[in-house]
């Protein structure tokens, strides 16, 4: 049978219009939660509604700017209204960002990155906790990256800003622990999403490179990064709280095979 372990629980996926997301949405409503799926790409939510339906499971979607701190105050509130409790949020809306040298690097796309990917996660959690706290307790996995143990040349803004997750996860999760919060981060490496393809598309040459340095010789499924995402946000994870979980196919062990 089925396992459903988050049956009666709600959980908010943010980036859910798209790609690790959207999985991560998906797998969640399999395991039983009713999914409030937010993005700011209103046909990409409509699309995932569409596939969490066709599972058989409940979601909600918000079109919502995980950037802006009234947008995502709204969407609490409306998530309490609507469901009366959060049981988990899975703050993962991204952008890559340009690539250029520190030296050539636009300052107003670095602000842009830095909200988009960092302020959204304050943010996230500013509001998110105290609906976490109602419900009794719950759980929090934000979207870093590898780009948060490396740096990776060209992309300064997106790596301060998935730094910058961990720091705000760790500190998130010691203020909590002891309320039944477990706050954690998830870094995936090179995953087949939109994001990416749209990357490769720019610069083939590097996306070749990049997949053929990976360890396991190819990027992962976004399946796979969401699994994790809901094994960090389930009870199986219960003593795992401020911890970075890497899934990245072995891009960052080091050394050299021989
Ligand atoms: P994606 O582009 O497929 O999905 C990202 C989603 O976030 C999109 O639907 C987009 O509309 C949404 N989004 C962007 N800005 C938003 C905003 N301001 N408000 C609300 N939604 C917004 O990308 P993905 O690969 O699934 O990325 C998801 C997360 O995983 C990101 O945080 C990304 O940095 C991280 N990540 C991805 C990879 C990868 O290789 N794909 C690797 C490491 C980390």
């Amino acid at each position: 049978m089925a396992l459903k372990d988050f049956d009666k629980k709600v959980a908010l996926v943010t980036g859910a219009g798209s790609g690790i997301g959207r999985e991560a949405a998906r797998a969640f409503a399999g395991r039983g939660a009713i999914v409030v799926a937010a993005d700011l790409n209103e046909g990409g939510l409509a699309e995932t509604r569409d596939l969490i339906v066709e599972l058989g499971g409940r979601v909600l979607t918000a079109a919502t700017d995980v950037s802006n701190e009234a947008q995502v105050r709204d969407l609490m509130i409306r998530i309490e209204k609507e469901l009366g409790r959060l049981d988990v949020a899975f703050n993962n809306a991204g952008i890559t960002g340009q690539a250029h040298r520190i030296e050539d690097y636009p300052t107003d796309d670095f602000d842009r990155v830095i909200a988009i990917n960092l302020r959204s996660v304050f943010l996230g959690m500013k509001h998110q906790l105290p609906l976490l706290r109602r419900a009794g307790g719950g759980a929090i996995v934000n979207t870093a990256s590898v780009a948060a143990i490396t740096g990776p040349g060209g992309m300064s803004a997106y790596a301060a800003s998935k730094h910058g997750v961990h720091g705000l996860t760790r500190v998130a999760a010691m203020e909590n622990a002891a309320l039944g919060i477990r706050v954690n981060t998830l870094a995936p490496g090179w995953t087949q999403t939109p994001m990416v393809a749209q990357a490769s598309a720019q610069n083939p040459g590097f996306a070749q490179l990049a997949t053929s340095a990976i360890p396991a010789k190819r990027g992962a499924h976004p399946s796979e990064i969401a699994a994790a995402a809901v094994w960090l946000a389930s009870e199986a994870s219960s003593y795992v709280m401020g911890q970075m979980l890497v899934v990245d196919g072995g891009m960052t062990i080091g050394g050299f095979e021989i």
